[in-house]
């Protein structure tokens, strides 16, 4: 069930957010936009505080019960709310700036979602101290993006036993320099412990920044989101403790096909976690392009006239309604993914259904807001046609819109990952 009033905190922390985002974010949004590579140092430090005092909560990972416990944290009834309006807010100011946030990230929710209690305080506390941290996670390979089945790094135990030796290139690694090299953070690295076992043989690996043997071999120059670090990392015999394998390790010395089933659903259960916050950070450029789009036409005379009929309505407004009405369509999808993790229950359907919905959202809404501000919204005067860029990328990680569509097309249907592919 959804609850459509915005809880207090959420409402106050909006403010907070909205502040920071009006006066901090979107000021230096064109100046981290054209200067790839620099860190918004301003920002981060800022953004640090917060974090740090929601007791190590990232802004892209929901803490588990477990973590919570260990930080001393009270359990808010409605903290994947409180994440997805966080997020939705930040992306709304600059995409590229929310993903540039330090904390867990992707890395952190692997933690999450597949770590021992000993792992989630071991690798989880360094969010709620000192100075900034990153975390990160590498799946994607030269040969093995959609299809993480097909990874080719390699994790082998040390002839001792202590230690996981693992080989292998991960490439388009969000925050992947600032995880691995210039921050005390990490990589989760997905390896196989098996080559010829496909998704039976993944396992989540933690590696520490500054371990010998990693090595970032490249930063990407992008299409968008472009604050945002996103990095090849190359793994040369690079030793870890055999500790750092996330998730039991009786697990791994058992049968192999558990670890299987434990290891690969430790990806998909991160999806679960983490789809619903690029929903909302999609949702978030959505939002500033139809609001942008809406007062620009404003001021210029051209109004929407609300619940005048299809026949008598402008082709103008024809266009904001639908854009409009798309938007809070995939607005509620993400609050309904969000609310049933708040809740306790299971919702793989819910997070991909939404991510698609939103990333589709997105693309459209800032395509036609370029569309009908004509050649203004094009030009680089305004930020419209940077939230063109920055949008698409929702369409593309933590799973495609067309795989995220075999997910929900696999739920809904009762089909199996082999039968529908
Ligand atoms: C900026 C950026 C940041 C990223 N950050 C990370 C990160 O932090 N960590 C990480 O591990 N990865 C990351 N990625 C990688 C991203 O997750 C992959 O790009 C994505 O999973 C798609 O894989 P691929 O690029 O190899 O495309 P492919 O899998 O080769 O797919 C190509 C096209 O075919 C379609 N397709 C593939 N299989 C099917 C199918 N069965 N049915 C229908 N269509 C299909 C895809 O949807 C896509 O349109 C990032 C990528 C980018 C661009």
């Amino acid at each position: 069930m959804i609850d459509f009033e915005v809880p207090t905190p959420i409402d106050h922390q909006m403010k907070r957010i909205a502040m920071l985002g009006e006066h901090v974010m979107r000021p230096i949004a064109r100046y981290y936009d054209e200067h790839e590579g620099e860190r918004p140092w301003d920002y981060i430090n800022m953004i640090w505080q917060t974090v740090r005092e929601q007791g190590g909560r990232t802004l892209a990972l929901p803490n588990s019960d477990e973590t919570r416990k260990a930080n001393g944290e009270k359990r808010p009834r409605f903290q994947n709310l409180m994440l997805v309006h966080s997020v939705e807010a930040l992306s709304w100011a600059d995409a590229g700036l929310y993903l540039s946030t330090p904390g867990g990230a992707l890395g952190g929710a692997a933690v999450e979602a597949v770590g021992t209690s000993e792992q989630k305080a071991r690798f989880l506390k360094r969010f709620t101290e000192g100075e900034p941290k990153w975390a990160a996670m590498a799946m994607t390979e030269p040969q093995a993006g959609s299809d993480t089945a097909a990874i080719r790094t390699t994790a082998r135990l040390s002839d001792d036993g202590k230690e996981w030796i693992i080989n292998g290139e991960k490439i388009f690694v969000t925050g992947g320099l600032m995880s691995a090299k210039e921050s005390k953070g990490f990589v989760v690295v997905w390896a196989t412990i098996d080559p010829s076992a496909g998704r039976a043989g993944m396992k989540p690996f933690v590696v520490e920044a500054g371990t010998p043997g990693m090595t970032v071999a490249k930063i990407e120059h992008k299409h968008g989101i472009r604050a945002s670090d996103t990095a090849a990392i190359v793994f040369q015999d690079c030793r870890i403790p055999y500790e750092n394998l996330l998730g039991s390790a009786e697990v791994v010395r058992g049968d192999l096909s558990e670890t299987a089933r434990k290891g690969f659903k430790g990806a998909m259960k991160t999806f679960d976690a983490t789809r619903p916050s690029v929903a909302a950070s999609a949702l978030g450029i959505t939002r500033a392009s139809l609001e942008f789009t809406a007062a620009y036409l404003k001021e210029r005379g051209v109004l929407v006239r609300y619940g005048v009929p299809l026949h008598q309505q402008t082709a103008i407004e024809r266009d904001l309604l639908q854009m409009e009405a798309q938007h809070r369509a995939a607005w509620l999808l993400t609050l309904q993914a969000a609310s049933k993790m708040d809740a306790g229950e299971e919702n793989t359907l819910e997070a991909s259904m939404c991510k698609v919905k939103a990333g589709a959202v997105a693309n459209y809404v800032a395509q036609k807001a370029v569309e009908l501000l004509g050649p203004e919204g094009y030009s680089c005067k305004l930020l419209v046609e940077k939230w063109m860029r920055d949008a698409r990328i929702n369409d593309i990680y933590e799973g495609t819109g067309q795989i995220n569509r075999l997910v929900v097309a696999r739920r809904l249907l009762g089909y199996s990952s082999k039968e529908l592919r």
